[in-house]
């Protein structure tokens, strides 16, 4: 507890002046928990995607449901069930992105943090090739679960980090263009 007082901040400490600004000129939204546009929207994490921005939403319009690659793990489903039978969202929005960090990755990754952990990881990297097809997965993972109620108005994009286009992924095999 000596130089360290004066240590250069980190990043953390930025967000939280950024905070301190932000809440400085924030006056409460009045609003409850359930999306004014009851839509839930499941995305990779990547840093390009500022899916507000590219959906053209605003402050409680939606729940965003993120993580590596945007993959429809159990808790993702979790998230979307909470979503669906608690918060009143009733369509799902699904977005992949290219050059996702995941599509560099296989299964290996799990073996090689065995490897050095000495502990095997219970999740699945859920690392893919295809992005097209992975988005069709991600679409039947959705429309399969027994938890939604909700399961009619469930689409899948590729988002393009280099133009910032949405491209909608057909839920089975490509059509001739
Ligand atoms: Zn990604």
């Amino acid at each position: 507890m000596d130089a360290k007082l004066n240590a250069t901040p980190t990043v953390t400490d930025s967000l939280i002046a950024a905070n301190a600004r932000y809440a400085e000129s924030f006056t409460d939204p009045g609003m409850d928990a359930r999306p004014v546009r009851r839509v839930a929207v499941v995305a990779c994490m990547d840093a390009r995607l500022d899916l507000h921005e590219a959906l053209g939403l605003e402050l409680g319009d939606c729940h965003t449901i993120r993580n590596a690659g945007g993959v429809v793990t159990d808790d993702i489903i979790r998230s979307l069930t909470i979503s669906q039978r608690a918060l009143g969202t009733r369509s799902v929005v699904l977005i992949h992105h290219t050059g996702c960090g995941l599509l560099n990755l296989t299964e290996d990754f799990r073996h090689e943090l065995e490897l050095e952990v000495g502990q095997r990881p219970s999740w699945a990297v859920e690392a893919f090739k295809d992005l097209d097809q992975d988005v069709r997965q991600s679409i039947e993972r959705v429309r399969t679960s027994p938890f939604l109620p909700h399961r009619d108005d469930v689409r899948g994009f590729v988002f393009d980090v280099t133009t910032g286009r949405l491209r909608e992924i057909g839920p089975e095999i490509p059509r001739e263009q």
